[in-house]
């Protein structure tokens, strides 16, 4: 690059200044662009899928534990390239198995994935964004605002962490449920699945987004990441107590949100997932559970009772042991699969809800 400069004479003297090139973190890159990356090196294509394999399958967090690579091929492309990974703040294991990790991104934001073990299953819940911008009133990451978008890679590196921290076990199940709104980011909600599911080698059938309901987003998610499991975060079957609690339903009201659940295509054998926080006296009696079946009504749904986690600063309850069993049997009784949740994780602050990156 030259700079050009006015001496005082007023002639023109040409200075050269040294080229800033920055450097490029492989797992921002998509397939593509690693592809094209190696042949801008001169290299040969096979290059690259011994690269997503180490960064991916192997998880390798440096350029030089790529044993692949020459040690000269691997100085010269960690002159031009470096691999993210997260920095861990802390992790809290519950009595439960549960575990919760905080993470630090680069500008210092912070954000939390959790493990939920099961069986064989090993569940991540993760982050989308930081913080949320949906304002739900019963959720402390509503509560704490919208910080900002994760990048794809950002994404990933929690399945990637999560995995080094349980090795030799490997996450066998994502779900789209902690910080966030992965709707309002679908771009690099979809980038980042896409590469979890070609390369960290998950199945799109074991993974799963929930939304709060950003109705055209529903439809985009089926384009940009087909396969998918959809849940969504209903709440309450009708437009004012829905509108009460969840703001996004001023906007996307239940007729839109429905309508768009109808649309999703689903594989055979596959349910949308509805999950419902039970609040007291607020959405939890047996009218709001028959109109709640009335909506779901021919859409093969299976519906997630959460008895409300407490938040400090929120006032709604919990209801009683009583009232949530009779929810569920108005579903049962019309043969809607409802499962009441257990709050996995909530003497660390874990549960559904209680994330708030701090
Ligand atoms: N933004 C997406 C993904 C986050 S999932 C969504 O809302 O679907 C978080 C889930 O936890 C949602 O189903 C939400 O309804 C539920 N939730 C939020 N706060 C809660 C609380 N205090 N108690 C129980 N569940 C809660
Ligand atoms: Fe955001 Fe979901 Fe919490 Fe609503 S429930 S504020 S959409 S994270």
């Amino acid at each position: 690059m030259l700079h050009v400069r006015t001496n005082p004479d007023n002639s023109y003297h040409v200075e050269p200044v040294p080229v800033f090139v920055p450097m490029i973190n492989l797992k921002s890159l998509s397939e593509e662009d690693l592809f094209e990356f190696i042949k801008d090196n001169g290299l040969p294509q096979y290059r690259a899928k011994q690269l997503l394999h180490r960064i991916y399958e192997k998880n390798v967090t440096g350029i030089n534990q790529i044993s692949e690579f020459s040690r000269d091929l691997r100085i010269k492309l960690a002159g031009q390239a470096w691999i993210s990974c997260l920095d861990l703040v802390t992790s809290e294991k519950s009595r439960d198995g549960t575990v919760k990790y905080l993470f630090e991104l680069e500008d210092g934001e912070r954000i939390e994935s959790v493990l939920i073990p099961d069986g064989q299953r090993l569940t991540l819940c993760i982050s989308s964004q930081a913080g949320c911008a949906m304002g739900c009133r019963f959720c402390l990451t509503g509560k704490s605002g919208f910080r900002r978008n994760l990048k794809s890679y950002e994404i990933i590196d929690q399945v990637l962490s999560v995995n080094r921290f349980i090795s030799p076990y490997k996450i066998t199940n994502i779900v789209f449920m902690g910080m966030g709104e992965p709707l309002m980011n679908l771009d690099n909600v979809s980038k980042a699945i896409t590469i979890i599911n070609k390369h960290v080698k998950i199945s799109r059938r074991r993974i799963t987004v929930s939304t709060a309901g950003v109705s055209p987003g529903i439809i985009d998610l089926a384009q940009q990441a087909p396969l998918v499991n959809l849940a969504v975060s209903l709440n309450a079957p009708d437009d004012k107590t829905r509108s009460l609690i969840m703001p996004v339903n001023m906007k996307y009201g239940i007729d839109k949100l429905i309508q768009a659940c109808r649309n999703f295509p689903l594989p055979s054998r596959r349910r949308i997932t509805f999950e419902y926080v039970l609040i007291r006296n607020l959405n939890d009696s047996q009218q709001h559970a028959e109109a709640a079946c009335r909506i779901l009504k021919g859409i093969p749904s299976k519906v997630n009772l959460i008895p409300f986690n407490p938040v400090p600063g929120i006032e709604f309850k919990r209801p009683d042991g009583s009232k949530v069993l009779a929810f569920q049997r108005v579903l049962l009784e019309r043969r809607i699969t409802a499962i009441i949740r257990k709050s996995k994780g909530a003497d660390i602050s874990a549960a559904c809800g209680q994330l708030s990156g701090k």
